[in-house]
């Protein structure tokens, strides 16, 4: 049996940097929307008479009939330009939430790297799930070019306040002077973090081009496959 096709309306969308938004969304057709933080919504529309398809993966934990989104407008894209340009009680033919991109359960310690909007997921695993595991650590690994850039950060930053479990570190690829944290891509980061520890798991998010690397890297520094998770964009 195919997945039911809903209708997702949009309440709302904010810009949170340049050329990115936050979107929330609610169901009307359900009361609740059940899915586990870090599945993705498979939106479709038709476009020049062709019917195209993009997944974007939920930004927030369950909450009734309402789900959060994060995206970055492609330039010349089909779907990101028409979701951004969408206003407030607009429909959308939507699937799922569907995907195997959720944390192990019991989770590991564990290392989220993400790039760009590949923050979306951690940002609903960690908003989901940090409350209910107080003895594992979980670090945030976060790469963006510029610090007008970093998604969510004022959350992430009020989230390390309140759970000592939780760390959260930054980088910029394309820093200004003013910047005292850490600089250059994610990748060398995540392996400061790992350290000599072999028994964290490790979930990566974004591009292929980082993903790909960061798994190659991971590998060679012996980690097995079960321990490397992740989720491309493209
Ligand atoms: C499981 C999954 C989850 C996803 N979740 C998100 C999400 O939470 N937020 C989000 O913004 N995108 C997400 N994407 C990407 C999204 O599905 C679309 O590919 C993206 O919005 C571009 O679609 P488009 O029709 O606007 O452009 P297209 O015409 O399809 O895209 C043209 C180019 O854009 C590149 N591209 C794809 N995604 C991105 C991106 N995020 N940033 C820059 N370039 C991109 C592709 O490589 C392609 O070359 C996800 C993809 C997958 C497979």
């Amino acid at each position: 049996m195919g997945v039911a096709v809903l209708q997702a309306r949009l309440i709302e969308s904010r810009e949170i940097a340049p050329e990115i938004r936050h979107f929330v969304f609610d169901v009307p057709e359900v009361e609740q929307l059940p899915y586990v933080p870090g599945q993705f919504v498979s939106f479709s529309g038709v476009f020049s008479e062709k019917k195209i398809t993009r997944a974007y993966s939920t930004a927030s934990p369950p909450c009734g009939n309402r789900f959060e989104l994060c995206l970055n407008r492609v330039e010349d894209g089909f779907f990101s330009p028409y979701l951004f340009d969408l206003k407030p009680g607009a429909m959308i033919d939507m699937k799922g939430p569907l995907g195997h991109f959720v944390l192990r359960h019991p989770p590991n310690d564990t290392i989220f790297v993400a790039t760009g909007t590949g923050i979306a997921p951690f940002r609903a695993m960690l908003l989901g799930h940090l409350e209910a595991n107080p003895d594992r650590q979980f670090t945030l690994v976060f790469g963006v070019r510029f610090e007008r850039s970093l998604l969510y950060r004022a959350e992430f930053e009020q989230l390390t306040g309140h759970y000592p479990n939780f760390r959260f570190h930054p980088t910029l690829s394309r820093p200004d002077e003013s910047w005292k944290g850490l600089t250059g891509h994610v990748q060398q980061h995540v392996l400061d973090t790992l350290g000599d520890r072999r028994d964290m798991d490790v979930y990566i998010c974004g591009m292929k081009a980082m993903v790909d690397d960061m798994r190659a890297r991971l590998k060679d520094l012996g980690l097995e496959r079960r321990q490397i998770i992740f989720e491309k964009y493209d």
